[in-house]
């Protein structure tokens, strides 16, 4: 600020002394060639852009040289050091010499090679652009000979003569302080959080892929490594042990292909997360003629058939191994061989979109639960409709020829008949032949002990409650509209006869949720959570998001104190909240489960810590009827469906959002110019997808779950009719008498 003040006080003396000069015309600058040492150096901080990008490139090359086992040791995130060793074919002595010089490679000889290339190099650019950013040192030995090689490279050239030196069979590729010579680089990543998270998720990827090469990664100094892989024949072993049982478990094995050259020429497998799967994150490894990269395209378009498809607010895992003939794909459109570029990229995308929504749409049919347990009575209610819910097929999804993600939105003539498509209704002569051991061991709790069973008075009195505070008008407004559609974030447009009504979504499925719960009371199918929470520190998180400075931590004790008598709480009180309403809380005091209030249903994940916090603080443990009607009425808030928690990206809330966010990131403000451009722009595709498929997937669960979920089960309070839920907005009948005045 002082300077600008200064600068700004200069210029004005300077005016006033001299009269500003007419500008000479200045000569335009000469070009002239640039120093080979700049070219290398501006080249080396594109390929190597981060430490990440240098363990991809070093371990493709230890694929390339046949490797089958590969381990990776790093140190202050790959910025103090990055060593990759192999058992691969080694380099032979006569080679070392050139082999950190720019284009050098064993792998491409003349341009045409690269039509058929196999390999995942072909460049010979990076090793040479890791000398020219840091300090590359080569071990290796060739098959046949003693002793093995090391050589030390700076800018591309051997520094000295090889020395021989003991080695085992392979090559181990160490490089020593990245980036020492681009100090706002270097500053930009010690900045922002370190690689190493990134480079074990890269391990990882080529773990699962080249499932026949041990991988394995570690810190430097730490016994153990963070990942290692074990040779396996198969994909799912090979899942299992990187990324774990809970997703392993929920995988689909996916495929598809075309062999029709006038369209396309491809063929695809992989595994798919399915309904069951929860996270928040898509993971997406693919793998194209073996090359792990990104398509942006393909995975936006998958994730396109999940939100459509499933009903779940949960973002896919997605392992996928393509092969096409290797003329169809132009490797060479990117510096790091990130990104590929595909021939009938679009037709390909739409195969896999179209095998991937068949598999879901089944996996979803066939869906289960933990617990197989309806209530007899709700399905009752349920044949409404003009369908048959044995016959869900005669109408809705499941007979739908156009695929989902090409479906546009039309309101239904039959608003009644569509929830059977949407809702899993076991026959009724099934359930009633249903052995499963949840309803035998309930119908055997009930003849010894009727008191505890469904039939509480408390639960009558409070479901009575609800049908004497029915409004009639709204009653028939809910069961008979049409949805048209969401005008802002929270009101639904509706059609009624010839009336036209805002509608409070929140209010409405709050409402609807908390009536459910009494409904369903005891009688609940579960979700089961694939990471259980503890929910000390679900409880802990809730009061930091209350809080308005989240950096002030004098308060952390009481956190910690209301957090732990919350938890102690809530365990006494585990065998009422499992049995009545299907929240399960482990002796370790995890929470595991959550009731289904409506079939399909997934509330937002993000609201657990704040659902937790609430059951509680606000829950009345005294009284049974006030206990029950407040954790109905936390469930219903819980469930609701609200405005998801990352901003619409309709509206103009993200540009606020990222900036607070960002300016919470560790050294945020401090990047270079370059930097922030591209961790913004990173960002910004990010949280605009996230931010998307949080909104769609919203509306859509509005649009297909609570409509008509409501149209059935919604006895809309009295209150509803005053306090803003409803707004009438046009009247037709109204239009047509301004329109004969004009
Ligand atoms: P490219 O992989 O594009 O050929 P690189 O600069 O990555 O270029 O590597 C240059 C050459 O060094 C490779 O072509 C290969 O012959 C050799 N090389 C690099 N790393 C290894 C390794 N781990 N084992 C055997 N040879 C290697
Ligand atoms: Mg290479």
């Amino acid at each position: 600020m002082d300077t600008e003040v200064e600068s700004l006080t200069d210029t004005a003396q300077m005016e006033i002394e001299e009269p500003v000069p007419t500008p000479i015309p200045m000569e335009p600058p000469r070009i002239h060639l640039l120093d080979q040492a700049v070219v290398n150096r501006i080249a080396a901080g594109e390929v190597v852009q981060r430490p990440v990008s240098a363990v991809k490139e070093l371990i493709e090359n230890s694929l390339d040289a046949d490797s089958t086992s590969i381990s990776v040791v790093v140190k202050d995130g790959g910025l103090k050091l990055i060593q990759v060793s192999d058992d691969g074919h080694g380099i032979p002595y006569d080679d070392l010499p050139i082999l950190c010089e720019r284009h050098t490679t064993s792998k491409l000889s003349k341009f045409e090679d690269l039509q058929s290339i196999k390999s995942m190099g072909f460049r010979g650019e990076a090793l040479a652009s890791m000398t020219y950013v840091g300090h590359v040192t080569v071990t290796t030995i060739t098959k046949g000979q003693l002793h093995g090689y090391r050589a030390t490279y700076r800018d591309g050239i051997m520094e000295h003569e090889p020395k021989a030196c003991a080695a085992v069979k392979g090559t181990q590729i160490m490089i020593e302080n990245l980036f020492y010579n681009m100090s706002a680089r270097r500053k930009t990543l010690q900045n922002s959080a370190d690689d190493y998270p990134k480079i074990v998720d890269l391990i990882c990827r080529f773990a699962i892929h080249h499932s026949s090469v041990s991988f394995s990664c570690r810190k430097h100094g730490a016994a153990r490594p963070d990942v290692h892989s074990v040779v396996t024949s198969s994909r799912l072993d090979a899942i299992r042990s990187v990324y774990g049982v809970s997703v392993a478990r929920n995988l689909i094995k996916i495929d598809a292909s075309d062999s029709d050259p006038s369209s396309s020429v491809f063929s695809m497998d992989g595994f798919i997360s399915n309904s069951n799967y929860i996270a928040k994150k898509t993971i997406m490894v693919l793998f194209i003629n073996d090359r792990l990269v990104e398509c942006g395209a393909l995975k936006r378009a998958i994730e396109i058939v999940y939100t459509a498809t499933l009903p779940k607010a949960s973002k896919p895992f997605i392992y996928m191994s393509i092969k096409l003939p290797t003329e169809h794909v132009d490797v060479n459109i990117h510096p790091t061989k990130r990104e590929v570029s595909l021939l009938n990229q679009e037709i390909i995308i739409e195969k896999i979109q179209s095998a991937i929504e068949l598999k879901l749409r089944s996996s979803n049919e066939s869906r289960t639960f933990d617990e197989q347990m309806v209530d007899p009575s709700f399905s009752g209610s349920m044949a409404v409709g003009k369908d048959s819910p044995n016959n869900p097929s005669s109408s809705g999804l499941k007979s739908q020829k156009v695929p989902v993600h090409k479906m546009v939105r039309t309101d239904s003539q039959d608003p009644a008949g569509r929830l059977h498509a949407y809702l899993q209704i076991k026959p009724s002569n099934q359930l009633q032949g249903s052995s499963c051991l949840t309803s035998v061991r309930s119908s055997i709790r009930q003849r010894r002990n009727p008191r505890e069973t469904a039939d509480l008075t408390s639960i009558q009195e409070l479901v009575k409650e609800i049908d004497s505070s029915c409004h009639s008008g709204l009653l028939d407004i809910v069961g008979h509209c049409t949805y048209i559609g969401m005008a802002d974030d929270v009101f639904a447009l509706l059609q009624h006869n010839t009336h036209l009504y805002l509608a409070n979504v929140v209010n409405l499925s709050k409402e609807l949720m908390y009536q459910q719960v009494l409904r369903r009371f005891a009688h609940f199918n579960a979700i089961q959570l694939s990471d259980p929470a503890k929910l000390q520190e679900l409880i802990i998180l809730a009061l930091k998001e209350e809080d308005l400075d989240p950096e002030g931590n004098e308060n952390e004790d009481l956190k910690e104190k209301i957090a732990e008598m919350n938890t102690e709480l809530l365990k006494q009180k585990t065998e009422m909240l499992e049995e009545y309403f299907g929240i399960c809380i482990e002796p370790n005091g995890n929470l595991s489960r959550i009731p289904v209030i409506l079939d399909q249903y997934t509330p937002d994940m993000d609201r657990v810590p704040e659902f937790v916090l609430c059951l509680g603080n606000d829950v009345d443990w005294d009284n049974e009827k006030n206990c029950f009607q407040t954790i109905a009425a936390s469930i219903g808030n819980f469930y609701a469906m609200h405005p998801p928690l990352l901003p619409n990206p309709s509206g103009n809330g993200l540009q606020c959002y990222k900036r607070r966010v960002l300016s919470r990131s560790p050294g945020g403000g401090n990047f270079s110019e370059t930097a922030e451009d591209v961790k913004e722009n990173e960002f910004d595709h990010e949280l605009l997808l996230e931010a998307e498929n949080a909104w769609a997937q919203r509306e859509w669960s509005i649009q297909h779950i609570l409509f008509p979920s409501m149209r059935l089960f919604l006895k809309p309070p009295t209150s509803m009719a005053t306090n803003g839920t409803f707004v009438q907005v046009a009247s037709l009948e109204k239009l047509y008498k301004i329109f004969e005045r004009c």
